[in-house]
């Protein structure tokens, strides 16, 4: 049941309900006691007023040595309430009147009172009183005790205690109402607050069922569907605009995935159909000539060389998609590598009649991958000498610049179309595909710009395409330089 956020949410909506009701009845009741303690108390001191003005009026008129017992006994008769109680005191804390020796006419006495001042707690404010000048305090004793009130006073030069009680009977029935009527209140607040609650965290979680329902219905099908949003603004439509965007970027690349398998296999297809027609015909003529066997082996040869070159250019980017290439870094000179590449690319570039020029170099200490950095420069070279006419020329330059080595190479080719420039590093692109195909022994998939853009970025680099027009186009890779032992101590 708890496995449910609805269940979930109302229970800890009923808990902090019911906690909060708890403290409010508690504070309630508190206040109500207190206001009454003080009603109390003050009706206390204005009777105790009033008492003692008639006390002393009384004397006036009694004589004799009873005059003030008679005095009181008129006074008491006069002021005294339903479950109120007098006692008079001397210096000694002897009574010496009290309510109970005079009931007064109109009222039953209260039996409940009978032993009230031989009771131990009696004696204990009787005592406390005499230490101070106005006392108030509670009594025990019968249907919920008594608050008692106690000030010193003289008449006819002897000093005098008045003690005057009240009994709390009404006030505790009433706080008891107060408790009872808590004791059924709350509960059932706390059921309505909790079905209520209940049915508002249903209300509120629908739309979130239905999403996850219609998510649950998104497949690789139906992956251009998309969550209804309710309410941009709230958590929900959120929420929604979140999972949203995320299958936005999953169809997208899903997407690529698809146009990168279409591609693959279409690129994969030409070489194994040239190589299937090519065995075929070889196997279907009898005696051939030895040259034309020869020939049909070459061509197998030349087309099985570029099937492997595309597989293993698949599988580079394959492994370097899944993060799963890890560089194999360690220090050599990058103006070395460059130097070996631009020798092994001359063979390439006499063929073609290009001149193939080599910048003077500085030493460049690097710390990288060191085929893999052969395989973009390779690349770029393969690249510059294949789109450059025969007659051209291509020049190699590396200079350390600041923080990183700028590696340019520079060809005199017909250049790349401005408006096919921005995607020369995609995946199978080719500016031309027909000429590509046709002008380079078995022709290039349009993946070695991929390889060489990712190996730069992998090391934290970068290539870009500086320059391409009618002259020739200039690709120029960044690549970050080890700090400079001279750089560092200037
Ligand atoms: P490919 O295997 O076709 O050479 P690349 O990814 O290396 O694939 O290059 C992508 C495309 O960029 C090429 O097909 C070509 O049209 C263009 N390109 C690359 N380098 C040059 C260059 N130096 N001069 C002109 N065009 C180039």
């Amino acid at each position: 049941m708890l496995d449910s956020v609805r269940s979930r949410l109302t229970l800890w909506y009923t808990a902090v309900l019911a906690i909060v009701l708890v403290i409010l009845s508690l504070i309630t009741y508190f206040i109500f006691w207190r206001s009454t303690v003080r009603r109390t108390d003050a009706n206390l001191a204005e009777l105790s007023e009033a008492f003692l003005v008639t006390l002393h009026a009384e004397m006036e008129d009694q004589r004799g040595p009873d005059a003030f017992k008679l005095a009181a006994q008129v006074a008491i008769n006069e002021h005294l309430f339903r479950d109120h109680f007098y006692a008079i005191t001397d210096d000694t804390g002897k009574v010496i009147v009290s309510s109970l020796d005079t009931p007064a006419a109109n009222l039953e006495p209260d039996s409940s009172a009978t032993g009230l001042l031989s009771s131990p707690s009696f004696q204990e404010f009787l005592e406390a009183s005499s230490r101070s000048d106005r006392l108030f305090g509670e009594i025990k004793g019968n249907k919920g005790g008594y608050r008692g009130f106690a000030r010193h006073f003289s008449a006819r030069g002897r000093n005098y205690t008045l003690f005057i009680l009240q009994s709390l009977h009404a006030q505790k029935e009433m706080l008891e109402g107060v408790t009872s009527t808590f004791e059924w209140v709350i509960p059932i607040a706390i059921l309505l607050a909790s079905v209520g609650g209940y049915f508002l965290a249903r209300k509120s979680l629908a739309p979130v069922v239905a999403m996850s329902s219609h998510a649950g219905r998104i497949g690789a099908a139906n992956l251009h569907e998309r969550l209804a949003v309710q309410n941009e603004k709230d958590e929900l439509g959120h929420l929604a605009r979140s999972f949203n965007s995320l299958l936005d970027r999953l169809s997208q690349s899903f997407e690529r995935q698809q146009r990168f398998m279409a591609d693959a296999s279409h690129e994969l297809r030409t070489p194994v159909a040239i190589l299937r027609g090519e065995s075929e015909v070889a196997l279907s003529q009898q005696g051939r000539s030895a040259g034309e066997y020869r020939e049909s082996l070459g061509v197998l040869h030349q087309e099985a060389a570029r099937l492997t070159r595309i597989v293993e250019d698949l599988f580079t980017l394959t492994r370097a998609d899944a993060g799963q290439y890890p560089l194999q870094s360690h220090d050599f000179y990058l103006d070395e590598l460059v130097a070996e590449c631009v020798h092994s690319a001359r063979t390439l570039a006499l063929a073609k009649n290009i001149s193939l020029k080599l910048e003077e170099l500085v030493e460049s200490p690097i710390h990288a991958d060191e085929s893999l950095l052969r395989r973009m420069i390779m690349n770029l070279l393969d690249n510059a000498i294949k789109y450059t006419p025969g007659g051209g020329s291509v020049t190699v330059s590396c200079q350390r610049v600041g923080a990183e080595y700028v590696l340019s190479i520079a060809d005199t080719g017909g250049g790349i179309p401005a408006d096919l420039q921005p995607r020369i590093f995609e995946r199978f692109f080719r500016a031309d595909k027909a000429r590509s195909r046709a002008e380079n022994d078995g022709g290039g998939a349009g993946l070695g710009l991929s390889i060489s853009r990712w190996i730069a970025e992998a090391h934290r680099g970068r290539l870009e395409l500086t320059r391409s027009d009618a002259t020739g186009s200039t690709f120029t890779a960044y690549l970050p330089a080890p700090a400079s032992p001279t750089a560092s101590t200037s």
